[in-house]
């Protein structure tokens, strides 16, 4: 990091903030200009709170050089990171389209749902049991008994199953139930959440908070690798913007800052991202030709009647349109979508 001092700072304060730096371990480098005094200050400063020198009176600016993230970081690993989501492969050169409902709502929904996405090309099913809804009169899902349903499918249809877990109480029945954990927006910073998914091994697909910074997303992925687990999907969503033509705006250019950045995979949801199945094939689009190693769409026999997101799921006739113009992009890229 760089340090500025304060015009004028007297040579003892100086003095006192080396012995401070070089007491925690850090080797200084210093500048002394006509009017000003520089530090440059070379450590490990990942554990240490730069915003905390602002405590000294004299201390104007304080810069960070490196990233704050260390284990995602591409810059500790160059190569890209595959996760094995139940024997489906996240991060290589081939492009993977997840599909399902927002919620699992019944026995015959799921089923007839599943076959078809599976049919129109998606390689694992997406679908919530335990739904985090902004009004509590909203439907908030089959809970256990939807995750038992998913199973089924699991079972039946041979494709492994993403869904969002809420509360770490719940963990040890995804663990028998799910391929993929969802962290789902609303609890990206859960910090709690965060730790214990560490200490597991199973794939999460870390979702962008709906106003973070691309930096606190990698923050949060920071926490699951840190504690153990370097399965992590990273799933742009959509942020919160000043726009209301669409329920949030696609931060498409977060895929090759992603990419630069972090070893970790990005899919797109281009569902929540536009909040209206017109938008959806077109933003699904933009991803694929953007680099995005993967889509996860909502998808609904019949949107009219969905108790949830019905607005922005694809009708399995369209879904499959999206798959079929979405693998000739693949190809335009030199990617592949089987
Ligand atoms: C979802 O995937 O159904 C969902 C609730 O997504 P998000 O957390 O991105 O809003
Ligand atoms: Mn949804």
């Amino acid at each position: 990091m760089i340090i500025k001092f304060k015009e004028g700072t007297s040579r003892s304060d100086i003095e006192s903030m080396r012995q401070y730096l070089m007491g925690r371990g850090f080797e200084i480098h210093e500048s002394i200009g006509q009017s000003i005094t520089l530090f440059g200050v070379v450590g490990d400063t990942t554990k240490y709170d730069i915003n905390s020198l602002y405590a000294f009176k004299y201390i104007d600016t304080v810069v960070r050089i490196q990233e704050p993230f260390k284990k995602v970081n591409r810059k500790i690993k160059p190569t890209d990171t595959i996760v094995d989501c139940g024997g489906v492969l996240v991060g290589g050169n081939n492009i993977v389209i997840i599909g399902g409902p927002c919620a699992v709502e019944s026995a015959e929904q799921i089923d007839l749902t599943t076959s078809l996405v599976k049919e129109a090309g998606a390689k694992m099913l997406r679908a919530g049991a335990y739904k985090p809804r902004t009004s509590p009169y909203s439907f908030q899902g089959m809970g256990k008994s939807g995750l038992d349903l998913l199973k089924e499918m699991k079972d039946k249809y041979h494709l492994p199953i993403v869904s969002e877990l809420m509360d770490i109480d719940d963990l040890p029945y995804f663990m028998d139930t799910v391929d993929v954990i969802q962290v789902g927006a609303r609890n990206m910073q859960n910090f709690a959440l965060l730790k214990e998914l560490g200490k597991i091994n199973k794939p999460i697909l870390l979702k962008r908070g709906l106003a973070s910074t691309i930096e606190e997303w990698l923050m949060s992925a920071e926490y699951i690798l840190a504690g153990g687990n370097p399965n992590v999907i990273l799933c742009e969503r959509g942020i919160r913007t000043f726009e209301t033509q669409t329920r949030n705006t696609l931060d498409i250019s977060a895929i090759p800052v992603i990419k630069k950045l972090t070893h970790l995979p990005i899919i797109i949801d281009p569902s929540h991202a536009s909040g209206r199945w017109e938008y959806v094939e077109s933003l699904a689009r933009a991803a694929i030709a953007a680099g995005a190693d993967g889509l996860i769409v909502e998808v609904h026999p019949e949107p009219e009647k969905a108790l949830s997101d019905g607005q922005q799921s694809l009708k399995p006739e369209r879904f499959e349109e999206l798959v079929k113009v979405c693998r000739k992009i693949a190809l335009a890229v030199d990617r592949t979508l089987d």
